[in-house]
Formats: C-alpha cells, sequence, structure tokens
C-alpha cells in the first residue's frame, strides 16, 4: 500500500476493497500540501478521473508490447488530467494549484513519466475552460424566453386524463 513516496493513487471497486472505489493519499504529499485544499482537490479529481476510466477492460495487458502498454498508459494519464480539469471547474477549484504542483521538480519522477509539465498544464487548462464554455452556453440558453419546450406527447396524456 502507498505511504512514502506515493503521491496519490486509486483502486476501482474490486473483492478486495470491499466493492468501493478508493482514492489513497500518500503520507509526504498529504503532509506537505495539508494547507492547500485547491491542491489536493486536483490531485484527488485526478484520481477519480482513473476510477471513471475504461482502461483495462476488455484488453489484456499479457497481449501488449511494453510501448503499447506505455501508450495506454500515457493516454489513461491524458484523460485524468482531462477529468481533473473539468472536475475542479465543477467543483469550483482554481486550476492553478494542481497545475503548480505538477511543475515541483521534487515530483517530476512521479508526474512527468508520461507528459511533461507544459503539457499536463495545457490538459487541464483546456479541460477547465471547456467544462466553463459548457457551463456558460448552459446560462445563455437558460436566458432564451420560453426555452422550456412543451413535450406534445405528455401534453396529450394529461389531456387524456
Ligand atoms: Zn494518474
Amino acid at each position: 500500500m502507498p505511504a512514502k513516496g506515493t503521491i496519490a493513487c486509486a483502486l476501482s471497486a474490486c473483492d478486495e476493497t470491499e466493492n468501493e472505489d478508493l482514492v489513497f493519499v500518500g503520507v509526504d504529499f498529504a503532509q506537505e500540501y495539508k494547507e492547500e485544499e485547491e491542491t489536493i482537490a486536483g490531485v484527488l479529481a485526478h484520481e477519480w478521473g482513473h476510477l471513471t476510466s475504461e482502461f483495462p477492460h476488455g484488453i489484456n495487458p499479457d497481449e501488449l508490447s511494453w510501448e503499447e502498454i506505455f501508450a495506454l498508459r500515457k493516454s489513461e494519464e491524458c484523460n485524468a488530467d482531462a477529468y481533473a480539469g473539468r472536475m475542479l471547474y465543477l467543483m469550483r477549484y482554481a486550476p492553478e494549484g494542481l497545475i503548480r504542483f505538477l511543475s515541483k521538480p521534487k515530483y517530476a519522477k512521479e508526474t512527468h513519466k508520461y507528459h511533461s509539465s507544459v503539457t499536463r498544464a495545457a490538459i487541464i487548462q483546456r479541460a477547465y475552460q471547456h467544462a466553463q464554455r459548457q457551463q456558460q452556453q448552459i446560462q445563455n440558453f437558460n436566458l432564451i424566453p420560453n426555452a422550456t419546450f412543451r413535450n406534445l406527447m405528455t401534453a396529450q396524456l394529461i389531456g387524456v386524463a
């Protein structure tokens, strides 16, 4: 189990976890960042991203080459970062805590395995802004008068009753 030296990790629901999704946070990381809620939220959101991922369902890792596994892991990390960006926006946390954390040389060995901090920051920012744009579009839509459309089928059913 992760303790010292681990930032965080996620375990999908299985018999060993009593069918619960679990996220572990490393002791050193929790100690160092206990005052930085924004950073902790970012790291947790990234791990939640791993829990919602489809990998490795339907794929037998024994049949993959090292290069293929690496490529899958790389795209998996991208997806978790994009998920974190969206979640941070939805939870109303700024993405800068996570982005600052990813640029720390101290954790580079663990955080830059698949992408540089610059690439990861770009993915997180882009997903954050995308979620922000979607929220804005929903708000704009709700400003249109009579934006709620009548469901004719329901109206008929009510009419019959
Ligand atoms: Zn990850």
